[in-house]
């Protein structure tokens, strides 16, 4: 994915920053603990598509 893209993006509800994953494609939010979804090199910024990560996954990633 573009990486100036992903500096742009922040997430939909708090407007933090994001991790990109690149192994599983998502964007994370770790204050929501939320996974967004990479599709065809989109990012869908929505929190209905969103995964919801447990809090070990998301420590996995500190
Ligand atoms: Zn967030």
């Amino acid at each position: 994915m573009d990486a100036r893209l992903l500096e742009i993006l922040v997430c939909p509800i708090c407007k933090g920053p994001l991790d990109y994953l690149k192994d599983q494609q998502v964007l994370v939010c770790k204050a929501d603990r939320l996974a967004y979804p990479i599709r065809d090199g989109i990012p869908v910024m929505l929190e209905d598509e969103a995964r919801a990560m447990s809090a070990e996954e998301v420590d996995a990633l500190r």
